[in-house]
């Protein structure tokens, strides 16, 4: 018997597992149908939210179905780990109760003594965690500029592990993945990447030789601002093993209802992301076209200076949502203009149906030594935008009259 449209068999329900041949199946049908089985009591086409944190026994050892306590596995969490996992292109997903607790468990994974190379312009939390937490259970972290440069010069004997964040928050810089993860192996190091800010509909880094791939599911994968969760995935089994056990040791799990929140974002993070493209397109180009503007950082430009690696590693070089450019005027205008605008919000994180934006230097940076941010291109007069899935000639207009208003605060400043 098959249910539904995608050819769902028997065995695949009692399994629970999606059906083998799902994996040849473009992005689109993947995203809305993987993990997710037809209940097969009741038929549901969506799946109930299962909040029991205890699963019956027949015997002892012996449970009803494949689960017995919900921080180990649920059945809303592990439906979402297949949904991810087919949508990266890997065999196994784990999911956690924010980004940060999926960046904890990988580093808490390497043993006393390790040491780690990092980008230097990673996401504020992961850098804390780097340079605050890990220090104290003997994780060294060397940060990198240039880490395609650097990279044979920075291995030591004890090198576990680099870590990537390709496109970089928010001067959005590019890492060549398979450049590194090449150098990267053959000193059998392990290659981690933050792929929050281009979701996998516009980055698969497994494909690009990457050994496991982090998200903020917060920002793109849930995609509607009101869950905070992450997951990781991967193909290798002994990182799934040593990841699984620590998941469970840890204990930083998510509920099954924002699992189920998150699996219902993710079924649209198809149209979501190639809205947020043609909208970021359309914002950046506007940007890069005004006399109030220094300067646009946008890896869908052909001006930007890396544009050949979006080209390589991203789906038809698709440029993602998020934009980020320097106003005329300082660090005032900068503000002014984040005041000014009346569809994006002014609000950190991203990823989200609705366009928000931020001043870096003061916010997201904020903690930052100017010296290291400037080197890094966050001026304070640096403005992020993310773009959300509005109509794009409202966004486009929005920023432009924003862009007008604060040209008549500062006239002639630069
Ligand atoms: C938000 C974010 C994180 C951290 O995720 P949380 O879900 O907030 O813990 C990690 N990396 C990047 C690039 C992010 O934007």
């Amino acid at each position: 018997m098959t249910l539904g449209t995608v050819g769902y068999t028997d065995a695949d329900v009692a399994s629970n597992q999606a059906p083998k041949s799902k994996a040849t199946m473009k992005f689109a049908t993947r995203a809305v149908h993987a993990g997710s089985p037809h209940d097969p009591v009741t038929g549901a086409v969506i799946e109930p939210i299962s909040l029991s944190t205890t699963f019956a026994q027949t015997a002892v050892g012996a449970p009803v179905g494949r689960y017995e306590y919900s921080r180990s596995d649920n059945p809303n969490r592990s439906n979402f780990e297949k949904a991810v996992a087919s949508l990266e292109g890997a065999r196994y997903a784990l999911a956690y109760s924010s980004g940060s607790a999926a960046t904890a468990n990988i580093l808490q994974s390497l043993a006393p003594g390790s040491h780690v190379i990092s980008v230097s312009d990673v996401y504020g939390g992961t850098h804390r965690y780097f340079t605050q937490v890990a220090a104290a259970h003997g994780i060294a972290v060397t940060f990198s500029g240039s880490i395609e440069v650097d990279i044979a010069d920075l291995v030591r004997p004890e090198t576990r592990l680099v870590w990537i964040e390709t496109p970089s928050n928010p001067t959005l810089t590019l890492v060549d993945i398979r450049a590194v993860t090449e150098a990267a192996h053959a000193h059998g190091i392990k290659v981690v990447v933050d792929n929050t800010f281009l979701s996998p509909y516009v980055q698969n880094p497994l494909k690009h030789g990457a050994d496991i791939v982090v998200h903020s599911v917060t920002k793109y994968i849930n995609g509607h601002s009101d869950v905070v969760m992450g997951v990781a995935a991967f193909n290798d089994e002994t990182i799934y093993a040593r990841l699984l056990f620590l998941q469970n040791a840890i204990g930083a799990v998510p509920s099954p209802f924002d699992s189920w929140l998150a699996h219902r974002g993710l079924k649209t993070l198809h149209l979501r992301a190639k809205a947020a493209t043609e909208n970021a397109t359309a914002v950046a180009l506007a940007l890069e076209a005004s006399s109030q503007v220094i300067g646009v950082n946008y890896p869908g430009l052909n001006s930007h200076p890396q544009r050949y690696v979006a080209v390589k590693q991203h789906r038809n070089g698709m440029g993602g949502g998020m934009v980020s450019f320097r106003i005329k005027g300082g660090a005032e205008a900068a503000k002014r203009f984040c005041q000014k605008t009346q569809i994006f919000t002014l609000a950190e994180s991203l990823g989200g149906v609705e366009s928000l934006c931020e001043v870096p230097s003061s916010m997201t940076h904020a903690g930052i030594p100017r010296a290291e941010r400037e080197a890094a291109g966050v001026f304070d007069d640096l403005v992020r935008l993310s773009c959300g899935v509005e109509d794009g000639e409202d966004l486009v207009a929005d920023v432009m009259q924003a862009l007008e208003e604060v040209a008549q605060e500062f006239p002639g400043k630069q």
